[in-house]
This record gives C-alpha cells, structure tokens and sequence, in this order.
C-alpha cells in the first residue's frame, strides 16, 4: 500500500477509531479529523464504508450482537455489487 500524504499514523488511527466514530462516540474535533482523513483516503473511505454498511444492516435487524462473519460477508458483497452498478 502506498501511504498517501506519508500518513500511515493516520490511517491506522482512522481505523482504530471507526467503531466511535460510527456509534456517534467522537468529540467534534475528531470526528472532523477522521472526515477530512477519509475524505482524502480511498483505502479508509473503502473501510468506513463496509463498516458503515454493516452496522446499518444491524441496526435495521434491532441487533446488538456482533455480526456473523456469513452475514457481514454478504453485506460487504451487496456493497460491491451495488457500486458495480453505480
Ligand atoms: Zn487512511
């Protein structure tokens, strides 16, 4: 991977943090940070977004369990089927 803007740190923060960010858990400060970082990032956009798309597909199931690795593999596919078509 070629780190962009030579901000590995970032990247790895970003991800670190995902799940905060996601739950509404950030303070404004980072939560503008970790936007303006994916903004910038395509490996953490790509990341952000799964993410993103798995924890919808649960809250509209009223599930708090972690995701079954099957479902959230098949979330993940919806996803890249669904930007094929885009
Ligand atoms: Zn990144």
């Amino acid at each position: 991977m070629t780190p962009s803007n030579g901000d590995e740190e970032s990247c790895c923060w970003v991800i670190d943090h995902l799940q905060e960010f996601l739950h509404g858990e950030m303070s404004e400060q980072e939560a503008d940070a970790f936007r303006r970082h994916i903004a910038a990032c395509e490996s953490c956009m790509d990341e952000a977004d799964m993410e993103a798309a798995v924890s919808r597909a649960l809250r509209r199931c009223n599930r708090t369990v972690a995701a079954p690795m099957q479902l959230r593999t098949r979330v993940v596919q919806m996803q890249v089927s669904y930007r094929w078509q885009a």
